[in-house]
């Protein structure tokens, strides 16, 4: 009898490690499917790293820029930058480094990350295409440094520099 409840309990263990195992690890999983694919790639060593700052707000209201833009599979549509990025690792403990696209987020604080194995003048429309922003029939302005600032999608990136992007339906 007393083996019967030990056996129940470690199955109830067992249970709820998996349940526990299998709802952290899927939603991940996805995420690590996007591939930089292996042809014309020029090198998967980053010599270009700067950071610019995006505030984007909609009619008014911000709009968090997400975290995993260029690295999750739903938030990198655009794939024409790809052979700049960096592809996928993993180390000899295992941890996976995903591919990513060479402009990306790693938080939702706003910070973009150019990562580049090329040195190259990236556009904030380079970002906004990766992420999938709609921005068709909208009205747009940009401020970049506190300044107004013309053409929005070619606006090439700069280290440090912070910009509001202000979008009306
Ligand atoms: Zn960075």
């Amino acid at each position: 009898m007393k083996s019967h409840i030990c056996y129940s309990s470690t199955s109830i263990m067992v249970m709820i490690i998996c349940t526990l195992y299998f709802s952290m690890i899927l939603p991940i999983a996805p995420e690590l499917s996007a591939q930089v694919s292996a042809g014309n790639r020029t090198g998967n060593e980053i010599i270009m790293h700067t950071h610019s700052n995006l505030n984007v707000t909609v009619n008014g209201k911000p709009l968090i820029v997400p975290n995993g833009v260029g690295i999750n599979s739903t938030l990198w549509n655009d794939h024409t930058l790809d052979k700049f990025g960096t592809e996928r690792k993993t180390t000899s403990f295992g941890i996976i480094t995903p591919a990513m696209s060479p402009l990306h987020t790693h938080d939702s604080s706003g910070m973009i990350h150019v990562e580049s194995t090329e040195y190259k003048n990236y556009t904030l429309g380079d970002f906004l295409n990766i992420w999938g922003l709609p921005m068709e029939g909208k009205e747009i302005s940009l401020i970049t440094n506190g300044n107004n600032t013309k053409n929005y999608s070619n606006h090439t990136l700069k280290d440090m520099e912070k910009m509001v992007l202000k979008i009306q339906d």
